[in-house]
């Protein structure tokens, strides 16, 4: 039966081709329907916010506000269709018309506002707070160029840029109503009143933020939420009091300052940037959003004493960690409110989350910069510093060693992870492991002072678009076997284990592994030119192109193959290894493991006594649209990771609930994985969290692996005799003998032995697919659903608007 829904899109559509373009479905040209089909979608997710946020008014509710310089949406066309039931309805509907979905599908651009692993969070995050009904609004930049796209040429990574607003802009819905000013540089002048010390701020640049909504739609909810994108624009084209006075380039300063603020998403994942435009954009968002969300706050309640009844900003990693003296400022500044009030409102408002303890990402902002660019912020962080260090001397002397590790300003830089713990009420890790190593280790002496700010929540994904949507086949099994509750209720899938012995489900599971695989294989062959083989092993291992997630790792394990396959005789199961990865753009080292993992792929392809065996492809341009065909079709989930360094990772959530079974380090989430599993339905090698540290603190030395182990040998001196197609890869072997903080040569043995098992596992098809089944029907504590569930419980302390 046709859901009102969908007929309501249907007349909304022809109505739209009509108005728009003057033309109707069956004359109009792709592009025209298109947006039609879109801008009808974005009307209906429009009028349901309306109800939504009414009711939400209504009830007083309180809400989330979530902060993050990144959220990576993907693509939202068959998303909000599916999310509104009208998927199938539509795709008939378009039919008749002779257009088919998927082209549209294909059309829309990603809209890519994020790295990697923690801006996909924040997505999957606005995906199951609206399905489970929660009030939450995302604040971020309207980046006009998101995340690059990435093409290799020879080998190496190139970038070019993603101008993704021209055919997703469908989504953006601006609200030139709702601008707010911020403001730049300038001086602060104290005064004497009445009231106090009083602050002004002077000579400053004003940049003008103007929001664009992005609905977020839920499953089988009447929730829509909002993303609230900010673009920067100048407040005038040019300062006519400067132009009269004969200035004529700085009177263009501040058009150059706004239009670059929101212009690029910065590349860098897992790595600061201490650049001053990154800085602006941080602050622009920050101040943009808080002072939206104080002024309704205040239009409604008329204090703010019930701020944080009613209000909870998350800061997702401390690039919003602006927000402490922020709101600060605002309180004290705009409404007039004295410090100790302020403090207990903000400090009791704001919860922080942990994502990475990797001191390369650690952000620290040097105090000339913030100084200069925020003269009245840096002046609140100096007193936060100087009352939280007070705090620590009085409360705590036995740690008064640490002073200069724990402050807020110390060594000349302002320690962003330090005010975020000062300022927030929660601070959380991404997964057990992670959590805990915060507070044994990184923030040890924090622990000590609030013992009860830390806690947990393991990261989540959405299974809505990594399984119902990206695998329609298994999806459908599901449904067939335990019903559609799962889509809702995640932890329904457990049922999935009673089918472990049905012959007949577990030869469905094989076809549709294949069938998958096909759709990859078509995409691998229309992209790189590779035909693969779909009864192969697929072994896949996408993410971000990092030192420490050591692809390099795989790599030697995968020439090694080579070689023993090439002058050993060694006869392997045919398997396929594929790559996906994009490098931060200055990232040289990471750029040569892309050109050797490249360089095998062409070696192994070129060679017949190998290529039926083995072989590479390196897919470009992993995003979230490439994931959601990478994934499916994969057989092994490579976690390799160093142990330690990955805080969660949400990739080996995506891979284990399409049946993929994971080959990885104790390291993140994998542990939790191997808690849900058990250890026969996973793979574990290398050094464990605790002997990494130990042999960090002997020392690493590279050269004892090398001496220890004949494989080893060979393939180092293999790559560094020009064996990979005769290119010189001197940086890594280099890299590999000489530094190596992530210690690749001390788990390669391991690891290598890991692949035969797996490869012992995987003869076994009745076996292999039983191990499948158990990751399917284990995943259900990896839904964000639990995860959401979870802070709002623990943390945000909100409740469901019905
Ligand atoms: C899930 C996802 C990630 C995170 O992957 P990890 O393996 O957890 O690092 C990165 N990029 C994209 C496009 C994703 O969908």
């Amino acid at each position: 039966m046709e859901n009102h829904v969908s007929q309501k899109l249907k007349t909304s559509i022809e109505k739209i081709m009509e108005v728009n373009f003057g033309n109707n479905i069956k004359n109009g040209n792709k592009r025209q329907v298109y947006e039609a089909v879109l801008t009808a979608t974005n009307e209906i997710l429009a009028e349901k916010r309306y109800e939504y946020s009414k009711k939400v008014k209504e009830q007083e509710a309180k809400q989330v506000y979530y902060m993050s310089m990144e959220f990576l949406v993907g693509t939202s066309l068959k998303n909000n269709l599916w999310n509104l039931e009208a998927e199938d309805d539509i795709k008939a509907f378009l039919a008749e018309y002779g257009f088919d979905i998927e082209e549209f599908y294909e059309m829309e651009p990603d809209a890519g506002l994020g790295n990697g692993g923690l801006g996909r969070l924040a997505s999957c995050y606005m995906d199951s707070m609206t399905t489970l009904s929660y009030p939450i609004t995302g604040f971020s930049i309207r980046y006009e160029f998101g995340i690059f796209k990435q093409v290799i040429i020879d080998g190496w990574q190139n970038e070019f840029p993603d101008s993704w607003i021209d055919q997703a802009g469908y989504w953006l819905n601006p609200r030139a109503d709702e601008e707010i000013e911020v403001h730049f540089f300038g001086n602060i002048k104290e005064h004497w009143t009445d009231k106090g010390l009083t602050t002004e701020h002077t000579d400053y640049v004003s940049v003008m933020a103007k929001p664009y909504d992005l609905f977020i739609s839920g499953y089988d909810t009447e929730a829509v939420n909002t993303l609230r994108l900010w673009s920067a624009k100048s407040t005038s084209g040019f300062n006519m009091d400067l132009f009269s006075k004969g200035e004529y380039v700085k009177s263009t300063e501040n058009e150059a300052i706004a239009s670059s603020i929101s212009k690029v998403l910065y590349p860098a994942d897992d790595k600061i940037e201490g650049k001053s435009l990154r800085l602006k954009q941080q602050y622009f968002f920050v101040s943009a959003s808080l002072q939206q969300i104080t002024k309704e706050h205040y239009k409604k309640y008329g204090t703010f004493e019930s701020f944080p009844d009613k209000a909870v900003i998350h800061i997702n990693d401390t690039h919003p960690s602006l927000c402490v003296p922020e709101l600060m400022r605002i309180l004290m500044d705009d409404y007039g409110y004295v410090w100790d009030a302020a403090w207990d409102i903000t400090a009791n408002s704001l919860a922080y989350t942990n994502h990475t303890v990797m001191s390369e990402a650690l952000e620290k902002w040097p105090i000339d910069l913030v100084k200069s660019h925020l003269p009245r912020i840096y002046s609140i962080i100096e007193e936060i510093n100087r009352r939280f260090c007070q705090f620590i001397y009085t409360n705590h002397p036995e740690l008064s060693a640490s002073i200069d590790k724990m402050a807020i300003i110390s060594e000349g830089m302002v320690k962003m992870a330090n005010l975020c713990i000062a300022g927030s009420y929660s601070v959380n890790g991404v997964s057990k492991l992670h959590s805990d190593i915060l507070k044994t280790d990184t923030f040890h002496n924090f622990n000590i002072v609030y013992p009860d700010k830390f806690t947990n929540v393991t990261n989540g994904i959405t299974h809505r678009r990594w399984l119902c949507q990206a695998n329609p086949l298994l999806s459908q099994l599901l449904t067939e076997k335990i019903g559609g509750g799962f889509k809702k209720s995640l932890s329904d899938i457990e049922k999935f284990n009673e089918f472990y012995y049905d012959e007949a489900v577990l030869s469905r599971l094989r076809e549709i592994k294949k069938e998958n695989k096909k759709r990859l294989a078509d995409y691998i062959a229309q992209k790189n030119g590779i035909e693969v083989n779909c009864d192969s092993m697929f072994d896949v291992q996408v993410k971000r192109l990092h030192e420490y997630k050591r692809q390099l790792l795989n790599v030697l394990q995968i020439i090694d193959l080579y070689r023993k396959i090439k002058f050993q005789g060694f006869r392997p199961l045919p398997q396929t290894y594929i790559f996906a990865a994009k490098a931060s753009a200055g990232y040289f080292m990471a750029k040569e493991i892309i050109r050797l993992i490249c360089a095998v792929s062409d070696m192994v392809e070129r060679d017949p006594d190998v290529r039926d065996f083995l072989k590479v492809v390196f897919i470009a341009d992993y995003k979230v649209s490439l994931a959601e065909i990478i994934i499916p079709a994969a057989d092994i989930s490579e976690q390799i990771s160093q142990a330690g360094k990955e805080a969660s990772g949400t990739g080996n959530m995506k891979l284990m609930i399409n049946g993929a079974v994971t080959l990885g380090t104790m390291d993140g989430a994998n542990v939790e994985i191997y808690e849900a599993v058990g250890p026969e339905n996973i793979f574990i090698f290398g050094l464990s969290t605790q002997e990494v540290n130990d042999l960090y603190h002997r020392g690493y030395r590279p050269e004892d692996f090398y001496n220890a182990n004949q494989s080893i040998r060979d393939v180092l001196e293999f790559i560094k005799s020009g064996g990979i197609g005769g290119k010189n890869f001197d940086s890594l072997y280099h890299y590999l003998m000489y530094s190596d903080p992530y210690m690749n040569l001390a788990d390669f043995a391991s690891y290598c032995d890991a692949h035969r098992r797996v490869e012992e596992a995987y003869r076994d098809e009745a076996r292999f697919t039983q191990m499948s089944l158990k990751n399917i029907a284990n995943a259900g504590i990896f839904a964000s659903d639990r995860s959401v569930t979870d802070y709002a419980n623990h943390i945000w302390h909100v409740k469901p608007v019905q």
